[in-house]
Parts: structure tokens; C-alpha cells; sequence
């Protein structure tokens, strides 16, 4: 880590000069229009050693909310005390960004593409050049997400919490649930580790939405981890809740096809055997219960009211051995204090 700002850094074939702050475009694939596509980068490589880290959003497409906290954190007064090295891509698939979609225009997924290949599939070749040009030589890295479509997530941290540094910036970041989530083939997370470079993903919000309360603990979760790996001087305030570690978490499924009304929603602290939604035919003549299978915190919910049976409903993070029922409230009213109104300009981060 110490030395590596003494030396410009290299994205896309330019070079970036320590106290540099620039944007660059990395060349991509053309539309078929012929019109010509590229990455957008911002790197803030700054005259003072430290840590490299890339914040990523949109790998999947349609998932904004990490826009927003990208754009945010590129505007944050904290950066003028920036050490290291600063990597931003705030639209990395570009293409599906274009169409509102999670996916590129071929329908594959760019999060089962990586680490990717100069000769393969178009979400083969961008995952490269993002490895390439992005992951490769960062020390640390965060991947921003939302729940698919109407699909809405409590913010959480996926990550591999086995390993202490992953661990340890999953609890600096502050989202009030962690998963320590399985990796997935083809997925930049498995791709990062592979590189040896942790990496934490953070999930808020649905897809094609913004979410203030979403975004606003995103930005201020990216900048605690800047505080926690030596980017960014610590500050003394104190959190006034602890992230909560789930070991498991499941679906729950409708078990009949129809109308859904929910009784719990996002966040809810729920009990073994509880009631959560009722499924009803369309005339309400029928009705069927959606019961929690253990003691969780509902930490997904599907936004969809018309459902087939089998469909998933709620996503939920098993705490039946530990239980913390404050932590969502707690959580919830540390960052109220500090959000804006819906359209007005966010506080100062
Ligand atoms: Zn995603």
C-alpha cells in the first residue's frame, strides 16, 4: 500500500498523476447503431499514500440507486482529506443502463460473466476490461446493488465475513443486516477474491427506483469504510447500533396463486408461526396464510400484488438463535436524522 502514490496510476492506457482528479471514458464495444459506447471512470488519485479502492454500481442495469451514491460520494466534503486512491464507475453495464435492464442486450447476466475474456461473449468482454482496467489492481472494492425488479431490499452487506478485513469493512459500512453470502460462479465477488482483493456488496432499494434512505446510508457506509482502511481520517461519532450478522436466510414462497395483502413489510422483526401476508383468490372468496418459517427480520419483499403460487414473497434473515428486535428501528432513525426531504438537496456527507 505505502509507495504506490508516489508513482502516477494507469486506467485505459492513461496515466493519472498523484493530487489528479479526472474522468475518463474506457472504450467499449459500439451499439449496433454504430454510435460508440465507453465506461465511465472517475479516478481521485491523491498526493498522499493509502489504499486503492473502486466503488462500482449498475452492474446490473437497471439497479440506480448506487448511481446516486457514487454521484453523492464523488461530491462529498470528506474527499478533500482523501489518501490513496479513489476508483468510481457508476454505470458498468452500460448497455443494460440504456434499456432499464439488469442484463446486456444478448440476455446474460454481467454478475455470471466475470472474470470474462477479450474474445467472449460482450458481458465476457466488459467484465475484462473491468477486471482489467478496475479490480485488478485495487487493495479493496465495493459493488453497489438493488433488489431485481419489484423486488425491494433492506440495505444489507453480502460478503465473505470469514475472512477478518471483508468482516471488518462489512461492520464499518453500517447497512444494519450482514449475510455472509455464498459466492457465486461467474460473479465479480468470486472474481475480486480470486484477485485477493475484498470486496463487499451492498444491497438497498429495487431496481429502476431511487431510494433516499437507501442511498443516504450507502453514501455514508462507503465513507465509513474509506474512515476503517486509512483513506479518510476517522472520526470519533458513534454509531448508535451494531450490524447484526445473520447466519441464514430463505424465501418465503406464496402457496397459492392470487391477489397478495401484506401484514409485514420490509424490516419487520418476525416470529416462528406468525402471520406475514394473505393470498386471496380475486373475488376473496378463498384465502391462504404466508406463515414466517423461524424468527427473522424480513430483510426482501416482493412489491408485485398478483403472484403464482411458488413465487417469492419475502426474503428473510434467520435470527432464531439472536435476536436483536432495534436494530432495523435503530438503524432507521440514526439515518432519518440525516436524510433530506424526498427532492431537496441531501445534507452535507
Ligand atoms: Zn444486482
Amino acid at each position: 500500500v505505502s509507495g504506490r502514490n508516489v508513482a502516477a496510476v494507469e486506467i485505459g492506457g492513461q496515466k493519472i498523476e498523484p493530487g489528479q482528479r479526472r474522468v475518463l471514458q474506457l472504450p467499449l464495444p459500439r451499439l449496433y447503431t454504430h454510435a460508440e459506447a465507453s465506461l465511465p471512470v472517475e479516478v481521485i488519485h491523491s498526493k498522499r499514500p493509502g489504499p486503492r479502492l473502486f466503488v462500482s454500481a449498475a452492474i446490473h442495469g437497471d439497479e440506480l440507486n448506487g448511481l446516486e451514491i457514487v454521484r453523492r460520494l464523488l461530491t462529498a466534503r470528506a474527499l478533500k482529506q482523501l489518501r490513496g486512491t479513489l476508483v468510481c464507475v457508476p454505470m458498468v453495464n452500460v448497455y443494460g443502463c440504456l434499456t432499464h435492464s439488469r442484463y446486456l442486450p444478448d440476455g446474460r447476466d454481467l454478475n455470471r460473466a466475470f472474470p470474462g475474456s477479450e474474445s467472449g461473449s460482450l458481458a465476457a468482454r466488459l467484465a475484462h476490461l473491468f477486471i482489467q482496467e478496475i479490480v485488478s489492481d485495487s487493495d479493496y472494492g465495493i459493488d453497489l446493488h438493488t433488489g431485481a425488479r419489484h423486488r425491494s431490499n433492506l440495505p444489507q452487506i453480502r460478503a465473505q465475513l470469514d475472512d477478518p478485513t471483508t468482516r471488518e469493512m462489512a461492520e464499518a459500512f453500517g447497512a444494519p443486516i450482514m449475510l455472509n453470502a455464498s459466492l457465486r460462479d461467474g460473479s465479480l465477488r468470486s472474481a475480486a477474491q480470486d484477485l485477493g482483493v475484498p470486496i463487499l456488496l451492498y444491497e438497498a432499494g429495487e431496481a429502476l427506483r431511487f431510494d433516499e434512505l437507501c442511498i443516504s446510508a450507502g453514501v455514508r457506509g462507503v465513507l465509513r469504510v474509506m474512515r476503517n482502511i486509512g483513506m479518510l481520517t476517522r472520526s470519533r461519532s458513534k454509531r448508535r447500533y451494531q450490524p447484526m450478522l445473520a447466519p441464514r436466510s430463505s424465501w418465503v414462497r406464496v402457496p397459492a396463486s392470487g391477489v397478495v395483502r401484506h401484514l409485514r413489510g420490509l424490516g419487520a422483526s418476525v416470529a416462528k408461526g406468525e402471520r406475514l401476508a394473505i393470498v386471496s383468490d380475486p373475488m376473496g372468496q378463498e384465502e391462504q396464510d404466508v406463515i414466517s418459517p423461524f424468527d427473522g427480520i424480513i430483510i426482501g419483499a416482493s412489491r408485485m400484488p398478483l403472484l403464482h403460487e411458488g413465487e417469492a414473497l419475502y426474503h428473510i434473515a434467520d435470527f432464531s438463535d439472536d435476536h436483536d428486535d432495534n436494530v432495523v428501528d435503530a438503524f432507521q432513525e440514526h439515518h432519518d436524522d440525516q436524510v433530506a426531504d424526498e427532492w431537496g438537496e441531501p445534507l452535507s456527507y
